[in-house]
Protein backbone atom coordinates (compact mmCIF):
# COMPACT_ATOMS: atom_id res chain seq x y z
CA UNK A 1 0.00 0.00 0.00
CA UNK A 2 1.73 3.33 -1.47
CA UNK A 3 0.20 6.43 0.75
CA UNK A 4 0.91 10.24 0.50
CA UNK A 5 0.38 12.64 3.34
CA UNK A 6 -0.49 15.70 3.37
CA UNK A 7 0.33 18.31 6.50
CA UNK A 8 -1.40 21.45 6.29
CA UNK A 9 -0.75 24.67 8.37
CA UNK A 10 1.28 27.95 7.96
CA UNK A 11 3.18 27.39 11.37
CA UNK A 12 4.57 23.96 9.65
CA UNK A 13 5.87 26.46 6.58
CA UNK A 14 7.00 28.85 8.76
CA UNK A 15 8.67 26.22 10.91
CA UNK A 16 7.11 28.05 14.44
CA UNK A 17 6.24 24.37 14.45
CA UNK A 18 7.99 20.45 13.78
CA UNK A 19 6.27 18.55 11.62
CA UNK A 20 6.21 15.64 14.17
CA UNK A 21 2.44 14.27 12.49
CA UNK A 22 4.07 13.78 9.39
CA UNK A 23 7.01 11.69 11.35
CA UNK A 24 4.64 10.28 13.92
CA UNK A 25 2.17 8.87 10.95
CA UNK A 26 5.11 7.71 8.69
CA UNK A 27 6.75 4.97 11.49
CA UNK A 28 3.18 3.86 12.59
CA UNK A 29 2.62 3.56 8.71
CA UNK A 30 6.35 1.58 8.06
CA UNK A 31 5.27 -0.24 10.87
CA UNK A 32 2.20 -1.65 8.99
CA UNK A 33 4.45 -2.36 6.08
CA UNK A 34 2.97 0.70 4.57
CA UNK A 35 5.00 2.95 2.08
CA UNK A 36 4.68 6.41 2.84
CA UNK A 37 5.84 8.15 -1.02
CA UNK A 38 5.06 11.75 -0.25
CA UNK A 39 4.65 14.16 2.85
CA UNK A 40 3.55 17.85 1.46
CA UNK A 41 3.14 20.45 3.72
CA UNK A 42 0.57 23.06 2.63
CA UNK A 43 -0.49 26.36 3.47
CA UNK A 44 -3.77 27.05 5.59
CA UNK A 45 -4.95 28.20 2.30
CA UNK A 46 -7.90 26.34 0.33
CA UNK A 47 -6.88 25.90 -3.38
CA UNK A 48 -3.27 24.57 -2.22
CA UNK A 49 -5.41 22.03 -0.03
CA UNK A 50 -7.64 20.96 -3.04
CA UNK A 51 -4.93 21.06 -5.42
CA UNK A 52 -2.34 18.57 -3.75
CA UNK A 53 -5.55 16.26 -2.38
CA UNK A 54 -7.00 16.36 -6.18
CA UNK A 55 -3.17 14.89 -7.77
CA UNK A 56 -2.50 12.98 -4.26
CA UNK A 57 -5.56 10.74 -4.74
CA UNK A 58 -5.86 9.76 -7.83
CA UNK A 59 -1.62 8.63 -7.54
CA UNK A 60 -2.05 6.64 -4.29
CA UNK A 61 -4.05 4.17 -2.79
CA UNK A 62 -5.03 6.50 0.17
CA UNK A 63 -3.74 10.26 1.20
CA UNK A 64 -4.05 11.45 4.56
CA UNK A 65 -4.38 14.68 5.62
CA UNK A 66 -3.67 16.55 9.03
CA UNK A 67 -4.48 19.93 10.32
CA UNK A 68 -6.66 22.90 9.45
CA UNK A 69 -10.07 20.99 10.66
CA UNK A 70 -12.62 22.70 13.07
CA UNK A 71 -14.50 25.94 12.72
CA UNK A 72 -11.80 28.51 13.00
CA UNK A 73 -11.14 31.36 10.16
CA UNK A 74 -7.75 29.38 9.47
CA UNK A 75 -9.65 26.11 9.18
CA UNK A 76 -9.79 25.17 5.19
CA UNK A 77 -8.71 21.37 5.04
CA UNK A 78 -12.85 20.44 4.78
CA UNK A 79 -13.46 23.04 2.10
CA UNK A 80 -10.16 22.31 0.45
CA UNK A 81 -10.91 18.11 0.61
CA UNK A 82 -14.18 18.96 -0.63
CA UNK A 83 -13.37 20.68 -3.88
CA UNK A 84 -10.67 17.86 -4.20
CA UNK A 85 -13.62 15.46 -4.90
CA UNK A 86 -16.17 17.72 -5.84
CA UNK A 87 -18.16 17.51 -3.41
CA UNK A 88 -20.37 20.20 -0.93
CA UNK A 89 -19.63 20.51 2.87
CA UNK A 90 -23.08 19.31 4.66
CA UNK A 91 -23.47 19.98 8.77
CA UNK A 92 -23.25 15.97 9.72
CA UNK A 93 -25.88 15.72 11.72
CA UNK A 94 -24.18 12.18 13.47
CA UNK A 95 -21.22 14.42 13.79
CA UNK A 96 -22.94 16.67 16.14
CA UNK A 97 -25.03 13.84 17.55
CA UNK A 98 -21.66 12.48 19.12
CA UNK A 99 -20.47 15.51 20.52
CA UNK A 100 -23.48 15.86 22.32
CA UNK A 101 -23.87 11.96 23.82
CA UNK A 102 -20.06 12.01 23.99
CA UNK A 103 -18.56 15.12 24.17
CA UNK A 104 -20.43 16.61 26.84
CA UNK A 105 -21.12 19.51 24.60
CA UNK A 106 -25.02 21.52 24.38
CA UNK A 107 -25.84 21.66 20.55
CA UNK A 108 -25.86 25.20 20.55
CA UNK A 109 -22.53 25.71 22.60
CA UNK A 110 -20.61 24.23 19.48
CA UNK A 111 -19.61 27.26 17.06
CA UNK A 112 -21.05 27.61 13.63
CA UNK A 113 -19.30 24.65 11.11
CA UNK A 114 -18.23 22.06 14.02
CA UNK A 115 -19.92 19.53 12.50
CA UNK A 116 -18.99 20.47 8.46
CA UNK A 117 -17.80 17.35 6.09
CA UNK A 118 -17.82 16.60 2.75
CA UNK A 119 -21.21 14.95 1.50
CA UNK A 120 -21.45 12.01 1.68
CA UNK A 121 -18.27 11.11 3.99
CA UNK A 122 -17.62 8.72 7.10
CA UNK A 123 -17.20 11.07 10.17
CA UNK A 124 -14.47 9.83 12.61
CA UNK A 125 -15.46 11.02 16.07
CA UNK A 126 -12.39 13.44 18.53
CA UNK A 127 -12.18 11.41 21.27
CA UNK A 128 -9.51 13.85 22.11
CA UNK A 129 -10.99 17.17 21.17
CA UNK A 130 -13.62 18.66 19.32
CA UNK A 131 -13.43 18.73 15.76
CA UNK A 132 -14.68 15.69 13.67
CA UNK A 133 -12.08 13.84 11.31
CA UNK A 134 -13.63 12.30 8.11
CA UNK A 135 -12.87 9.94 5.11
CA UNK A 136 -14.16 11.31 1.72
CA UNK A 137 -13.41 8.02 -0.68
CA UNK A 138 -9.38 7.33 0.07
CA UNK A 139 -8.49 9.94 1.55
CA UNK A 140 -8.35 10.15 5.11
CA UNK A 141 -8.69 13.53 7.30
CA UNK A 142 -7.47 13.71 10.97
CA UNK A 143 -7.08 17.05 13.30
CA UNK A 144 -3.42 18.90 13.60
CA UNK A 145 -3.44 18.71 17.37
CA UNK A 146 -0.89 15.98 17.86
CA UNK A 147 -2.49 14.02 20.69
CA UNK A 148 -6.22 13.82 18.53
CA UNK A 149 -4.53 12.92 15.46
CA UNK A 150 -2.82 9.62 17.26
CA UNK A 151 -5.99 9.16 18.93
CA UNK A 152 -7.93 9.24 15.55
CA UNK A 153 -5.31 7.22 13.89
CA UNK A 154 -5.89 4.55 16.42
CA UNK A 155 -9.57 3.67 14.85
CA UNK A 156 -8.39 3.82 11.61
CA UNK A 157 -4.99 1.88 11.51
CA UNK A 158 -6.43 -1.70 10.67
CA UNK A 159 -7.41 -0.27 7.24
CA UNK A 160 -3.43 0.50 6.82
CA UNK A 161 -1.50 -2.40 5.80
CA UNK A 162 1.12 -4.11 3.54
CA UNK A 163 4.29 -6.44 3.16
CA UNK A 164 5.86 -6.52 6.44
CA UNK A 165 10.10 -5.62 5.81
CA UNK A 166 12.83 -6.39 8.11
CA UNK A 167 15.46 -3.89 9.11
CA UNK A 168 18.97 -4.26 10.77
CA UNK A 169 20.87 -1.07 11.17
CA UNK A 170 24.84 -1.45 11.79
CA UNK A 171 26.51 1.78 12.87
CA UNK A 172 30.09 2.42 12.00
CA UNK A 173 32.76 5.42 12.93
CA UNK A 174 34.52 5.49 9.77
CA UNK A 175 33.08 8.62 7.71
CA UNK A 176 30.65 8.07 5.40
CA UNK A 177 33.42 9.10 2.48
CA UNK A 178 35.31 6.05 3.59
CA UNK A 179 32.44 3.43 2.68
CA UNK A 180 31.26 4.64 -0.21
CA UNK A 181 32.86 1.19 -2.29
CA UNK A 182 31.81 -1.26 0.63
CA UNK A 183 28.12 0.22 0.41
CA UNK A 184 28.48 0.32 -3.50
CA UNK A 185 29.52 -3.49 -3.38
CA UNK A 186 26.85 -4.70 -0.63
CA UNK A 187 23.94 -2.82 -2.43
CA UNK A 188 24.72 -4.44 -6.05
CA UNK A 189 25.35 -8.16 -4.06
CA UNK A 190 21.97 -8.16 -2.21
CA UNK A 191 18.74 -6.85 -4.00
CA UNK A 192 17.75 -5.44 -0.33
CA UNK A 193 17.28 -1.35 0.07
CA UNK A 194 20.76 0.05 1.52
CA UNK A 195 20.32 3.68 3.51
CA UNK A 196 23.35 5.49 4.64
CA UNK A 197 23.01 8.12 7.15
CA UNK A 198 25.90 10.19 8.52
CA UNK A 199 25.73 11.75 12.03
CA UNK A 200 27.44 11.10 15.44
CA UNK A 201 28.09 7.69 13.54
CA UNK A 202 26.92 6.95 10.42
CA UNK A 203 23.89 4.38 10.51
CA UNK A 204 23.94 2.22 7.67
CA UNK A 205 20.07 0.52 7.18
CA UNK A 206 19.88 -2.37 5.59
CA UNK A 207 16.10 -2.92 4.80
CA UNK A 208 13.65 -5.79 2.98
CA UNK A 209 10.78 -8.07 2.67
CA UNK A 210 12.79 -11.39 2.82
CA UNK A 211 14.96 -11.33 6.70
CA UNK A 212 16.77 -13.82 5.48
CA UNK A 213 18.66 -11.20 2.84
CA UNK A 214 18.64 -8.54 4.82
CA UNK A 215 20.46 -10.37 7.71
CA UNK A 216 22.82 -11.84 4.80
CA UNK A 217 23.33 -8.36 3.20
CA UNK A 218 23.83 -6.56 6.98
CA UNK A 219 26.45 -9.38 8.01
CA UNK A 220 28.76 -9.31 4.54
CA UNK A 221 28.57 -5.37 5.59
CA UNK A 222 29.48 -5.72 9.36
CA UNK A 223 32.24 -7.75 9.00
CA UNK A 224 33.77 -5.47 6.53
CA UNK A 225 33.86 -2.27 8.47
CA UNK A 226 34.94 -0.89 12.13
CA UNK A 227 31.75 -1.44 14.14
CA UNK A 228 30.84 1.58 16.33
CA UNK A 229 31.53 0.35 20.30
CA UNK A 230 28.18 1.16 21.56
CA UNK A 231 26.25 0.37 18.01
P1 LIG B 1 -8.52 22.29 16.10
O1 LIG B 1 -9.59 21.32 15.85
O2 LIG B 1 -8.13 22.38 17.53
O3 LIG B 1 -8.73 23.63 15.43
P2 LIG B 1 -6.90 21.59 13.90
O4 LIG B 1 -7.17 20.26 13.36
O5 LIG B 1 -7.54 22.75 13.22
O6 LIG B 1 -7.23 21.64 15.43
P3 LIG B 1 -4.58 23.05 13.53
O7 LIG B 1 -5.39 24.26 13.85
O8 LIG B 1 -4.03 22.93 12.18
O9 LIG B 1 -5.38 21.77 13.86
O10 LIG B 1 -3.40 22.91 14.57
C1 LIG B 1 -3.67 22.76 15.96
C2 LIG B 1 -2.37 22.61 16.72
O11 LIG B 1 -1.70 21.43 16.32
C3 LIG B 1 -1.40 23.76 16.49
O12 LIG B 1 -0.71 24.07 17.68
C4 LIG B 1 -0.47 23.20 15.48
O13 LIG B 1 0.79 23.80 15.50
C5 LIG B 1 -0.41 21.72 15.84
N1 LIG B 1 -0.13 20.98 14.61
C6 LIG B 1 -0.81 21.07 13.45
N2 LIG B 1 -0.26 20.29 12.51
C7 LIG B 1 0.82 19.71 13.08
C8 LIG B 1 1.82 18.81 12.60
N3 LIG B 1 1.81 18.37 11.33
N4 LIG B 1 2.77 18.41 13.46
C9 LIG B 1 2.77 18.86 14.72
N5 LIG B 1 1.88 19.71 15.24
C10 LIG B 1 0.90 20.15 14.43
MG1 LIG C 1 -7.41 24.82 13.98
Amino acid sequence: MHVALVTVGDELLSGDTANTNAAWLGRQLAQRGVTVERTTVVPDRLSDIARVVNEHHAEYDAVIVTGGLGPTHDDKTIEGVAAAFGRDVIESEQALQWLEDHGGYERADLADGTGHVPEGSRVLPNHEGVAPGCVVENCYVLPGVPAEMKRMFEEIADEFSGQQRHVVTVETDEPESALLDRLATVQERYPVKVGSYPGEHVSVRFEGVDRDLVEDAASWFRERVEESADG
